[in-house]
This record gives structure tokens, sequence and C-alpha cells, in this order.
């Protein structure tokens, strides 16, 4: 497994500002913000990106992920205006880090169709 650095998040080996923590995932803010709120939701699990997610090993993990974005987005006062949760999947769809994460953008109006 290649390791990241997500996976130095995970283990506290580089810092972060933590929003949320649960047995299976973290979440964080972004270090390089694309809206008032961007937070990083990431499985503590090595899975790298959308294409080796496996529906039925992984649905507890998925739903996990999207009860944390609506927790968070409620706990940073975006839900009710809305917000975007974006995968980046591989080089044309833009993923830096090979960690699998969501992100959550809100607080601003997004455009559409994105860059
Ligand atoms: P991707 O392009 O892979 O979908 O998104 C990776 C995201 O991770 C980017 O938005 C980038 O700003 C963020 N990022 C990269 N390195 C770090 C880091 O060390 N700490 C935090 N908090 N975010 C990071």
């Amino acid at each position: 497994m290649g390791h990241t650095i997500f996976s130095k998040i995970i283990k506290r080996e580089i810092p972060a500002d933590i929003v949320y923590e649960s047995e299976l995932l973290l979440a964080f803010k972004d270090i390089k913000p694309k809206a008032p709120v961007h937070i990083l939701i990431i499985p503590k699990a090595e899975i790298p990106k959308v294409t080796d997610i496996r529906g039925f090993e992984h649905a507890g993990l998925l739903g996990e992920m999207f009860d944390a974005a609506n927790k968070i987005a409620k706990d940073f006062g975006i839900a009710k205006d809305g917000f975007r949760l974006v995968f980046n999947c591989g080089n044309n769809g833009g993923q830096e880090v090979n960690h699998l994460h969501m992100h959550l953008l809100g607080g601003r109006q997004m455009t559409w169709p994105p860059g």
C-alpha cells in the first residue's frame, strides 16, 4: 500500500485541523480551501481511489462518510443553504492525493460545470 500525506495526518505525524473523527473516519480542513468551508472526509483505511471501492465491502464506510458530511455541514452552518460533495478520481478527475477523500465545499454559491 502506498502511503500518502493523509496517512501521516491519520497517524498524527503531521498536523491538520481535525473537525471530526470516528473509528473508521477522519475529517479535517483542506490546507488550500476552495470555499469558505472546505473539509476533507477520509477513511482511515488506505483505499486509494473511487475505482478501488467495492460496493458490498465498503457500503457501511461510504454510508458513514455521507453521515459525517451531513453532520459537519450542520456543524459549520451550511446544511440549510446547501453544499457540494466531490470525489476526484485519477488523473483526468484531478485527484492529487491517492487516498480516497470526499471534499465537502460550502459557504458560497457553487458554479457548474466545475473546471
Ligand atoms: P484531490 O485533488 O486529490 O481531490 O484533493 C486533495 C486535496 O488535499 C487538495 O484540495 C489539497 O489542498 C489537500 N491537501 C493536500 N495536502 C494536504 C495537507 O497536507 N493537509 C491538508 N489539510 N490538506 C491537504
